[in-house]
């Protein structure tokens, strides 16, 4: 119990730092969507495959602008009569950018809109599909998540309306998307989206590609192993991450590396008997990582190494321990 109450301590507070990172600045007022283009918003529209596309953020974070440049990739999936649409960004107007760009593609109608977490940077354009009556699905305590967790630094959560916590499937027309839930990087609320028929997948935040991770409130030894897991169920799929550019299955390999780093050094420390403080204040990050964006992360992803491994003060039995204290329905996850 002890360890249960730290660790929700212990992710309260690292969700908090990131509304700190960027809470503020992401509330103030968006630009009305006329305003906004794909270059302004710092997005390019790349084609995945045959009628499937990933708009890729290239900012850095926190963004300059932040309220008119994506953080976080948006996908778009065209079937034969309908369209899905992955991580409306943050706020309305990119979420309506999204779906400007859509028409732009098809004259196909926009039937769903998947959040692939919880996190802000993905969810917060939810009012605007709300608003144009398109179903929303999310996983797990999504829902929850977004209403405690977000209020911060989303000033009017609106959390999906349906709720996928196993594998899923859905029909655009002629053409399948699967849904299936994976852990570690947001405490049972990660889902991604493959298209079998072209063999695409969308991943949300369980991969970051040249950027460091935000891995404050995920479960840094339960994200080694679904990376793993992730690579040998789709070991050829062309990959669109939550942050960065197109991917493959090798990316996968260099994210769970970063994370074993993390370890090892939370390690060291532990056997060096430091303080968490001494420990970060002595640690410069290794070579291989110091040309990737989100830099800004670097000391947070320490603290939650320090906390996780040094500690042991989270590790997947804490996690499952918190699951077993919530409702029914998210025991299940
Ligand atoms: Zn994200």
């Amino acid at each position: 119990m002890k360890h249960l109450r730290r660790w929700v301590m212990s992710l309260s507070a690292a969700v908090a730092t990131l509304a700190t990172i960027v809470g503020l600045q992401l509330a103030t007022p968006a630009q009305t969507p006329t305003d906004l283009t794909l270059e302004v918003a710092g997005l390019t529209v790349e084609e995945l495959a045959d009628g499937v596309y990933g708009l890729i953020a290239s900012t850095d974070f926190p963004p300059a602008e932040p309220a008119t440049t994506a953080i976080c990739n948006g996908g778009i999936v065209i079937g034969s009569d309908g369209v899905l649409v992955v991580d409306p960004f943050h706020n309305e107007a990119l979420a309506t950018l999204l779906y400007e760009t859509v028409a732009t593609l098809t004259d196909q109608p926009i039937r769903y809109v998947i959040n692939s977490h919880y996190h802000f940077d993905h969810t917060g354009g939810n009012p605007a599909g709300d608003a144009l009556g398109y179903a929303t699905l999310g996983r797990g305590p999504i829902r929850d998540w977004m209403l405690t967790r977000n209020v911060d630094s989303d000033p009017n959560p609106t959390p999906p309306d349906v709720i996928v916590n196993g594998p899923g499937e859905l029909w655009l027309g002629d053409r399948a998307v699967q849904l299936a839930a994976f852990e570690g990087h947001t405490g049972g609320t990660d889902l991604v989206i493959y298209v079998p028929d072209v063999d695409v997948l969308m991943t949300g935040d369980l991969l970051f590609t040249q950027r460091l991770p935000y891995a404050a409130d995920g479960n840094l030894r339960v994200w080694q192993t679904n990376l793993e897991q992730l690579a040998e169920t789709y070991p050829t799929a062309i990959v669109l991450p939550g942050h960065g550019p197109i991917s493959d299955r090798a990316d996968f390999d260099v994210l769970k590396d970063y994370l074993a780093y993390l370890e090892t050094l939370a390690l060291d420390w532990k056997e060096q008997g430091l303080s968490e403080e001494d420990a970060i204040a002595q640690t410069i990050i290794a070579d291989e990582y110091t040309d990737y964006l989100f830099q800004g992360l670097f000391s947070s992803n320490l603290s939650t190494a320090y906390q996780q491994i040094t500690l042991g003060q989270d590790d997947a039995a804490s996690i499952q321990g918190y699951f077993a204290h919530q409702p029914p329905e998210l025991q299940a996850l």
